[in-house]
């Protein structure tokens, strides 16, 4: 078993791995609980996500490399962006650029 990445949340972490599944690669997410029940603070570590399977481990890397890249699965993350018009730093909360109007990649 290999660790491929930490994962900022668990959305991204799930979406990770349901990727993975979808391509026959065996991969769990390990710390999602650490999240613990409704109402109490999240954990600081962020989800790993494990791949079971080391042969698979280089097919993995491909796939985690184009989920990330995915410009249409940015929305899926609660992180922060850059304006690709004016390189402005945003939070996650924005869909559009406040100072050029640009709206975010993958949404528009
Ligand atoms: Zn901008």
């Amino acid at each position: 078993m290999k660790k491929l990445i930490e994962a900022d949340n668990n959305i991204q972490a799930q979406f990770i791995v349901d990727h993975l599944i979808a391509a026959g690669i065996p991969s769990h997410i390990n710390g999602k609980y650490l999240n613990g029940a409704v109402g109490e603070l999240p954990a600081i570590l962020g989800p790993a996500i494990w791949v079971e399977d080391e042969q698979q481990f280089a097919k993995a890397k491909v796939i985690l490399e184009s989920v990330l890249s995915n410009p249409e699965q940015s929305q899926f993350y609660k992180s922060d962006w850059i304006c690709s018009e004016c390189s402005e730093v945003l939070e996650a909360a924005f869909t559009q650029c406040w100072k050029c109007s640009h709206i975010r990649m993958g949404l528009e």
